[in-house]
């Protein structure tokens, strides 16, 4: 491929509006282009990492027997009524309508397709387990797209479905595509983790979630440095901190005059915050709720929704509404005759001798003792884990990451098949409903996490199975240097007759433009014929971020060759 015949629109300047580092190179490198909130083009190169993308998946998910089709785009609302999905979605899918006013959505995932065709087609376990996957546009209005294509509106990705006659074929399938998407994240050579997942609105089951380390990750993961567990932050448990000590100090009420917060009661008691606890309070079902966490603690949401008398979502009161119904402003509440049901944190129901809000203006106790007094029946897991906090394992510290979530498997079990009505008959010759497996990985956000963790100063450094081409060749003064001309065009030929991927920069601009152009672009190859090596029958050549070498002409095909034939 000729730089000077392909559209390859590079930029010099910085974009505005791009936030990190991924944008910002690939609409520099010209990869990509944007056509409006979260709606994106993929330019050649671009749209050349995206099919290497796409191979790698398809060759590892064929390993395991699944099977390639596609899916429509727009699907009827029907099928979103039946798994009751019309409803619960909400605002990410997109619903229009057709010329006879029928209801349709943009697909933002194919769980209800794939089950229709499955119902509609499937009959017997003769014919199962059955694992089909496909490459598709998908749309999610979502409410803030945002860095670029990682979190864009239209996106592609590869969705797969697998049904089974009962929970261990799900097994067996589920632990597949768990080897094959390590095989892909492996083979697309990034630093990946993979981690428990809460499963949202998609199903009920297990799921477990693949990152891309990056410290522009949306997502903050929870890992054991001394084995294999890892989780999202939001799902990960916290172990109680301590073992409760025998009580020492009497509970004495105190004026605590202009104490707000945490940090002014710490201050003016001068007291470890780990001897403090709040009290949060979210809207229930009934009343208000509390919520009590040690003072240097995080509440974890996620945590808060599971506990049945909590209103989902979980909403905190507001100043006004906790002032009218328990008598005081927010930083003087405590557990201590408060007037509604509470749940305490687990770290929290191990401190003594501690301190919280009187629920009395300017008041806080000091000296109190769960049991003692104030009871302490509602324990729960509430906190966010932090580092250093014992993983749940008993492997010890956790430590805290940021990521990216590329992938995504779930045990969805019996949630669409029998909402949909899908069943098959048994050996015995009785109807029953499969249970199903979803898998799913995003191929354009799969791009730009790849970026956010293969990059330098100067560009991008793609990994070898998804590079958009091979070789990057670049011939120096060529037009002015009719040996130059000779051989860079004479290797170009040689390159593209041994079957590597070249990108052949023939334009007539300056070395300094060329260069700049093969940093931003990260071809993992490069070679550069100019006068001088040639001069000693050499070509300049470097791989990836490593020194540049001098290699003899005659041989630089060859090495290519080598190397690839060894990958
Ligand atoms: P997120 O929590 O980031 O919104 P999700 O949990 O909603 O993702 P899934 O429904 O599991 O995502 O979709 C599977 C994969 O599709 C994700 O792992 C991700 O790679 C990709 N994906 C999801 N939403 C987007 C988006 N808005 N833009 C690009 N890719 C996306
Ligand atoms: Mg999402």
């Amino acid at each position: 491929m000729k730089f000077s015949e392909t559209f390859i629109p590079t930029l010099r300047e910085e974009p505005a509006h791009a936030e990190v580092i991924s944008h910002i190179l690939l609409l520099r490198a010209g990869f990509i282009r944007q056509l409006g909130s979260g709606l994106f083009t993929w330019l050649p190169l671009g749209l050349r990492v995206l099919k290497k993308i796409e191979q790698v998946i398809r060759e590892e998910l064929i390993r395991y027997g699944c099977q390639e089709m596609l899916m429509p785009f727009v699907q009827p609302s029907e099928l979103w009524k039946q798994s009751q999905r019309w409803e619960t979605m909400g605002m990410e899918l997109l619903r229009l309508q057709d010329r006879h006013e029928n209801d349709y959505c943009l697909s933002p995932t194919h769980e209800e397709v794939v089950t229709d065709l499955f119902r509609d087609n499937f009959m017997s376990y003769r014919q199962l387990p059955c694992n089909l996957f496909h490459f598709s546009t998908k749309f999610r209005d979502e409410i803030r797209p945002r860095f670029g294509v990682l979190r864009s509106r239209e996106f592609i990705m590869k969705d797969g479905y697998s049904f089974h006659m009962d929970d261990k074929s799900l097994d067996v399938t589920y632990q597949e595509m768990y080897d094959a998407y390590s095989a892909i994240l492996t083979r697309f050579d990034v630093n990946f983790r993979v981690v428990e997942a809460d499963p949202g609105v998609i199903g009920d089951g297990e799921s477990l979630e693949f990152h891309v380390i990056a410290g522009s990750g949306e997502d903050t993961l929870a890992y054991s440095k001394h084995s294999n567990y890892a989780a999202n932050i939001e799902s990960a448990e916290a172990l109680p901190l301590g073992k409760r000590a025998t009580p020492k100090t009497p509970l004495q009420k105190v004026p605590t005059p202009n104490v707000r917060t945490i940090e002014d009661l710490t201050k003016f008691l001068n007291l470890p915050i780990e001897r403090t606890v709040k009290t949060l309070i979210v809207h229930g079902q009934e009343s208000l709720v509390a919520l009590i966490l040690r003072g240097d603690h995080e509440l974890n949401l996620v945590k808060a929704a599971k506990i049945k008398e909590v209103s989902q979502p979980v909403t905190f009161a507001s100043e006004e509404v906790i002032s009218a119904e328990l008598g005081c402003s927010v930083g003087s509440l405590g557990p201590i005759q408060l007037k509604i049901p509470f749940y305490v944190d687990r770290s929290a129901a191990m401190v003594s001798d501690f301190s919280f809000g009187a629920n009395e203006e300017g008041k806080h106790f000091i000296g109190a003792n769960w049991d003692r007094d104030v009871e302490c029946e509602n324990v729960v897991d509430l906190r966010m884990v932090g580092e250093g906090d014992p993983a749940v394992d008993g492997s010890g510290p956790l430590a805290i990451q940021r990521g990216i979530e590329v992938g995504h498997i779930f045990k969805l079990g019996t949630k669409y098949t029998r909402s949909m009505e899908a069943t098959v008959l048994d050996r015995e010759g009785n109807s029953i409903y499969p249970t199903m497996g979803c898998y799913g990985i995003g191929v354009t956000r799969m791009a730009a996490a790849v970026v956010e963790q293969c990059h330098s100063e100067e560009g991008i450094d793609w990994p070898i199975e998804i590079a958009p081409m091979q070789v990057h060749l670049v011939g120096l003064f060529a037009k002015s240097n009719s040996k130059v001309k000779d051989t860079v065009d004479r290797l170009y030929h040689a390159l593209c007759d041994a079957g590597i991927e070249v990108l052949y920069d023939d334009r007539e601009e300056r070395p300094g433009v060329k260069f700049a152009d093969a940093d931003l672009i990260g071809i993992p190859h490069r070679i550069v014929v100019g006068e001088r090596s040639l001069n000693q029958n050499t070509v300049e050549y470097r791989f990836r971020q490593a020194e540049i070498e001098n290699i003899p002409l005659d041989e630089i095909v060859m090495k290519i060759l080598n190397f690839l034939n060894k990958k």
